[in-house]
């Protein structure tokens, strides 16, 4: 039987194996002469490439800066998903009827959601609820998207803003105030409405250009009353 330590090019394999430590074996190792071991050749090698590259032009971009121009910008492609957004209606109503779809889907648990019973007159007959706490802890998001796919109301969707910047992990968390914010200022930025309705009174940016109040064919329900608190 072979005593010989088997070694490949992912290393000692018995080691891997067992966990033992790996047997030092240098036997094909070459010594490093005088000027290999004090590195200063490599040094002053390294320096004149570092110096060679400070006249090259810049490979990366300034996206963001002002001096940018529009080719040196990063443009999301369609369906991008940066930070998300909650949608409004036609009233300015928040669309979410705190259902809780969405962080039940959210693989990073990073959903917080308090349901909290709407006011008939300001929110009709068919909207029991509406989020009193809605939060989304950015740092453990993984921007996958399946909260947007969750969402039975078309009330939660992901704009193409990537450029996040805080100095705090709280300013990561975004509540409902600052998810409203990003709509407004998303919808702002294409030019439409805060509802997402453009000038031919279409929604763009909501499923097969349904509105902002979608009921999936409840139309005849909408109709309903209910009383105070119900
Ligand atoms: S994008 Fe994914 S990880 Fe982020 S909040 Fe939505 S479901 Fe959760
Ligand atoms: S955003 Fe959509 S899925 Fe999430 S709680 Fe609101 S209505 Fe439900």
């Amino acid at each position: 039987m072979s005593t010989h330590t088997e070694h490949t090019e992912h290393g000692d394999v018995r080691s891997i194996m067992t966990g033992e430590k790996p047997k030092k074996d240098y036997g094909d190792e070459r010594k490093l002469n005088f000027w290999e071991r004090i590195y200063l050749v490599e040094i002053v090698k390294g320096l004149v490439n570092t110096f060679k590259m400070m006249f090259r032009p810049s490979t990366t971009i300034d996206y963001v800066g002002e001096k940018s121009t529009e080719r040196q910008r990063h443009v999301p492609a369609v369906g991008y998903r940066g930070e998300h957004y909650l949608k409004v209606d036609d009233k300015g109503n928040i669309k979410c009827v705190a259902c809780f779809m969405c962080s039940t889907a959210c693989p990073a648990e990073c959903i917080t959601i308090v349901g909290d019973a709407t006011d008939v007159d300001q929110f009709g007959a068919q909207r029991f609820k509406a989020p009193e706490v809605f939060e989304i802890d950015m740092l453990k998001c993984i921007y996958c998207g399946m909260c947007v796919e969750a969402c039975p109301k078309d009330a939660i969707a992901m704009s193409t803003t990537y450029n996040q910047v805080g100095v705090k992990r709280g300013d990561f968390i975004y509540d409902k105030a600052r998810l409203l914010k990003n709509n407004d200022e998303f919808m702002e930025s294409l030019g439409l409405a805060r509802s997402g309705k453009d000038k031919d009174g279409r929604y763009p940016l909501s499923p097969a250009g349904m509105g902002p109040d979608v009921t999936h064919g409840l139309q005849p329900f909408r109709q309903g009353t209910r009383s105070e608190g119900a």
